[in-house]
């Protein structure tokens, strides 16, 4: 039982391991998973956002250089050169080529001229010609800076945003020589709104001589407004990029701080940037979740469908395995399971090597199979819970009990010290001490016990086992109620039985057994009235053998079938020699139970042709209270036959007396128990008056067994027996000595001698 919850506890531990490890996997996989996506659609995003960043940035850049493009297209160029440097100004060349053109051509706000010692002598603000000084004094600080820039080459710590201009001059650069062309563009803050400022040299593109001096600068200022926001959005295609005060909130609208190039606050560019990760975040994402999720809610009913099959495999294969080791009716430990468990006991009792016992004892309950029989199988069943539940409860817990099927148990106790074996079989007895309650009837049950003690009886648990055994026969032979400790000679005596068995089936076979006969004496005229055949025996080795020795080994063994056949066929044969005698001849149970014992007789009548009123079958009351009800239909047909039938040793089984009311015998044999001595045992005697008086009643002859003195002979006649067998007559004789012995009794043998039998008399009465 132990074993195999701890087998089932072993299995779940492991299946929950492995359900930890699929869930721990299962969570740590899609947790990845659903990083990763969302990690890509942030970040494809995110470069999204840096890369439109880049490209307004990259506009804005761009923007500068259009619009030194634009300057430059007029500002290098010979009729430039000339006519900025003409005094007076020919304003209307310069309004038309420069002033308005830069206007309405390329909307630019305001259009300076400043010539070589940086005086502003031109202005149109707004396609308005104005007044050069005031309108470039309103911006001077801005302008100055970059006309400084443009004349010098350094940076004046402003962003630098030109150079995209300045890699495609480098062929005019080598035309013109590096000092002509030189120009800024820069972002500036110009009243308080961001606007494009650039200046370049107004330089000749042919005639180099027309330059007199520093060249003029061209200076314009392009206002970043909602248009030029929006042209700049067009090209990027970003249709609502902006720029405005405050930052806009909006959903996914993005604010960045735009700068002006010398680090004046401008506002903020906005926009709402593509978001190619959105898809990816939008439904990738949640789909991805819910495959994940989908994914470990089909793993959890898995694994819980596993966890609750393999539940039952587990419990199944414990189940199994519990009914593998245990007995269906009485729960306990079978034989399979008291081995193993005596094995570990014994390989316990190697390892530590101290002077403990191992001590098997062999329980066998005694007549169970009467009560089986008598009373059904559920009796018999219940019975062997009772005597399970009580040997449990008469041994300690540490005691391994076990059942070994019919009515075998079996006990494994370690134990220690000298008594150990005498206190297991007192423990076992006390089982048995009250009487069994089965269906309200109380019965009394009493049981052999066998105890092997290891190491003095083995070391195997097949040989403590079997010595166990031989202990238990030996107290079953012993006439049953007994605890017999093993000892060496009981071996012996089972091997010599065993030895005996073999032989005897040879003896068999070889026909070396005979019958010899005894004479029954009448008590009437002291003749001869028949004789019973008894089995002899010549063992080669072991000479006579009685067969009060070896009927019960060939009972055992399965010989009887043929053994008891050999007997009755042997005295019918014989039998033909004595016309007028009776032949007494011993059915065993045996051949009840495994011989059609009509049929038997029935063919053995017509080959003898005997007749079967001469013939005397001796029974003892076992056959009786064995399945009673077949036993006595079986006599019952073999008397209707013409047989006679007698009841065997009567007096020494246990209720004599009720079988003879029960069955109509022809003949009673008193046990030579009652016999022996009877004319010295008054209770006995009175006993035995009884007994013949009763039946004589019921119409029976009485035989006296083993009467062995005149004195019982006497008694014996006195109280009405009829009949006489004994030594005092004759020992069983051969055959071929039948004949004389029949003539030596022609005259009576027995002569009772008055004064004797007076005492017996007056005995008999007081
Ligand atoms: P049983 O049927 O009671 O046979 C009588 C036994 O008592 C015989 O022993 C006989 O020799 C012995 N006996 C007779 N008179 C005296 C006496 O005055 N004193 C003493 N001490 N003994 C006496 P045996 O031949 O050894 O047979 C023993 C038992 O073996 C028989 O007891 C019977 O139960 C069984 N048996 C013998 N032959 C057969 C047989 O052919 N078939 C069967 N089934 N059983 C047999
Ligand atoms: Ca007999
Ligand atoms: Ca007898």
């Amino acid at each position: 039982m132990t074993l195999s919850s701890a087998k089932n506890v072993h299995y779940k531990n492991d299946l929950s391991r492995l359900t930890a490890v699929i869930g721990a996997a299962l969570v740590l996989f899609g947790a990845v998973l659903l990083v990763i996506v969302a990690y890509a659609g942030w970040s494809a995003n995110r470069t999204a956002v840096v890369r439109e960043r880049q490209l307004v940035e990259n506009a804005l850049d761009q923007s500068v250089s259009s619009v030194l493009d634009q300057q430059k297209a007029i500002a290098w160029w010979d009729d430039a050169v000339a006519n900025a440097q003409r005094r007076p100004l020919d304003l209307d060349w310069i309004d038309t080529n420069i002033g308005l053109y830069f206007f309405e051509t390329y909307g630019h706000d305001e259009v300076f001229i400043i010539d070589s010692s940086n005086h502003p002598i031109y202005a149109t603000v707004n396609g308005e010609r104005s007044d050069a000084a005031a309108a470039y004094n309103a911006h001077r600080a801005i302008f100055d800076q970059i006309v400084s820039e443009a004349r010098s080459g350094a940076d004046e710590g402003l962003r630098q945003r030109d150079q995209k201009f300045g890699e495609s001059q480098g062929n005019y650069s080598a035309l013109l020589g590096a000092s002509f062309g030189r120009w800024a563009g820069h972002i500036m803050s110009v009243d308080g709104e961001p606007a494009v400022v650039t200046t370049i040299s107004i330089v000749p593109n042919l005639d180099a001589g027309l330059l007199q001096g520093e060249p003029h600068l061209l200076l314009s200022v392009v206002k970043i407004d909602e248009a030029f926001m929006a042209q700049v959005g067009g090209s990027l295609l970003i249709p609502d990029l902006s720029l405005s005060q405050d930052t806009v909130r909006g959903s996914g609208v993005l604010s960045e701080a735009f700068v002006a190039d010398d680090g004046t606050p401008m506002g903020y560019l906005a926009w709402t940037p593509r978001q190619p990760g959105r898809s990816l975040l939008l439904f990738i994402l949640p789909l991805v979740a819910f495959g994940v999720m989908g994914a470990g809610w089909l793993t959890y009913l898995m694994i819980n469908r596993l966890k609750r099959a393999s539940g039952d495999l587990a419990d199944r294969e414990a189940q199994s395995r519990h009914q593998a080791l245990h007995d269906a009716l009485s729960g306990l430990p079978n034989r399979h399971h008291f081995v193993e468990h005596l094995q570990e006991q014994l390989d316990n009792l190697v390892q530590t090597r101290n002077n403990g016992r191992v001590l098997v004892a062999y329980i066998d309950v005694d007549r169970f199979k009467d009560v089986n029989d008598t009373m059904g199988h559920a009796a018999g069943d219940t019975l062997i819970m009772g005597v399970a539940q009580r040997l449990q409860k008469s041994l300690s817990r540490e005691d391994f009990l076990s059942r070994f099927g019919g009515d075998e148990f079996a006990v494994l106790r370690c134990a220690n010290g000298p008594r150990a074996a005498e206190e297991l079989a007192e423990n076992l007895r006390k089982a048995f001490e009250e009487s069994f309650d089965v269906y309200g009837q109380h019965i009394k049950m009493t049981a052999s016990i066998g105890i092997a003690v290891s190491p003095e009886h083995g070391m195997s648990p097949q040989e403590l086992m079997r010595h166990a055994d031989i202990a238990l026969y030996q107290g079953k032979n012993q006439g049953r109620d007994k605890a017999m400790v093993f000892c060496a000679e009981m071996a012996a005596e089972v091997e010599q039985r065993r030895e005996i068995e073999v032989e005897l089936h040879a003896a068999l076979e070889a026909r070396e057994l005979k019958l010899h006969y005894q004479p029954l004496i009448s008590c009437a005229d002291g003749r001869v009235t028949g004789v019973e055949a008894l089995l002899r025996w010549k063992h080669p080795k072991q000479g006579d053998i009685s067969p009060g020795v070896f009927v019960p080994i060939a009972e055992e063994a399965g010989l009887m079938p043929a053994l008891g056949a050999f007997v009755i066929e042997r005295a019918f044969e014989e039998a033909k020699a004595w016309p007028d005698l009776e032949i007494s001849i011993n059915l065993s149970p045996v051949q009840f139970r495994h011989v059609d014992l009509v049929e038997l007789l029935e063919r053995l009548v017509q080959e003898h042709e005997i007749n079967p009123t001469r013939i005397v079958l001796e029974v003892t009351e076992g056959i009786l209270m064995e399945s009673s009800d077949r036993n006595r239909q079986i006599l019952e047909q073999v008397r209707a036959m013409g047989f006679k039938i007698a009841l065997d040793d009567f007096g020494t089984g246990y209720s004599s007396l009720r079988y003879l009311c029960d069955f109509r015998f022809d003949k009673i044999k008193i046990d030579r128990a009652f016999v022996t001595g009877i004319h010295e045992r008054k209770r006995a005697m009175t006993i035995i008056q009884s007994v013949v008086t009763l039946g004589r009643g019921l119409g029976m002859e009485i035989v006296a067994e083993g009467v062995e003195t005149e004195a019982e002979a006497s008694v014996m006649r006195l109280v009405g027996v009829s009949e006489l067998q004994g030594f005092f007559f004759s020992r069983a004789v051969p055959a071929s000595e039948v004949a004389a012995l029949q003539a030596s009794f022609q005259r009576p043998k027995i002569e009772t001698k008055p004064g004797s039998v007076m005492d017996l008399r007056a005995q008999l009465r007081s």
